[in-house]
């Protein structure tokens, strides 16, 4: 795995990362972990959650008119997750080299060594998640560890 660079002059960052339900299935989690500790992040917090439907329609909710949201809800309802706050120097960008581009068949030959490529299936099961911008990134980490999590349960529940 590649080493992220860390400089004083990047900022620390928290970024959210998610071993998808086929990275647990498949016994990746510790593989990947260890490659998260190698590369220099701190594992801030850990949770392992089963997604239901409206959940994973919710962290996905930008892809609702895509093709593949169906699909992709199924995929990510099909067994738990592991959620993870990452926190590094220019944390969102460095876990998103470190896991690869989306289709793990292409990875595979533009980035051996990611995780998608070690880990993942296609353009789908890919095997884990990465927040994309500080936006996403906040509200993710939100999404899994923050108040409005309860909040949301407790206002289904009304
Ligand atoms: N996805 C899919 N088919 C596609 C593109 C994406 O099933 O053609 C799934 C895949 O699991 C991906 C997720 O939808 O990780 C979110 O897509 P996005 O484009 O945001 O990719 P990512 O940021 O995860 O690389």
């Amino acid at each position: 795995f590649h080493r992220c660079r860390s400089c004083e002059a990047v900022e620390i960052e928290r970024t959210l990362a998610m071993i998808k339900p086929d990275g647990l299935s498949g016994n990746y989690t510790e593989k990947i972990k260890e490659a998260i500790l190698e590369s220099g992040f701190d594992i801030i917090e850990e949770a392992v959650v089963q997604l239901d439907v409206e959940r994973a329609s919710l962290f996905y909710a930008e892809h609702a008119d895509r093709s593949f949201f169906n699909s992709l809800v199924k995929y990510m309802t099909s067994g738990p997750v592991c959620a993870m706050i990452l926190e590094s120097p220019d944390a969102i960008s460095c876990w998103r080299n470190l896991i690869g581009p989306t289709d793990a068949r292409k990875a595979k030959t533009s980035h051996p060594d990611s995780i998608r490529a070690m880990c993942g299936l296609d353009s789908e099961k890919n095997c884990v998640h990465g927040s994309d911008s500080p936006q996403s990134a906040a509200r993710e980490i939100s999404f899994f560890f923050g108040d409005d999590k309860s909040e949301a349960l407790e206002h289904d529940e009304l």
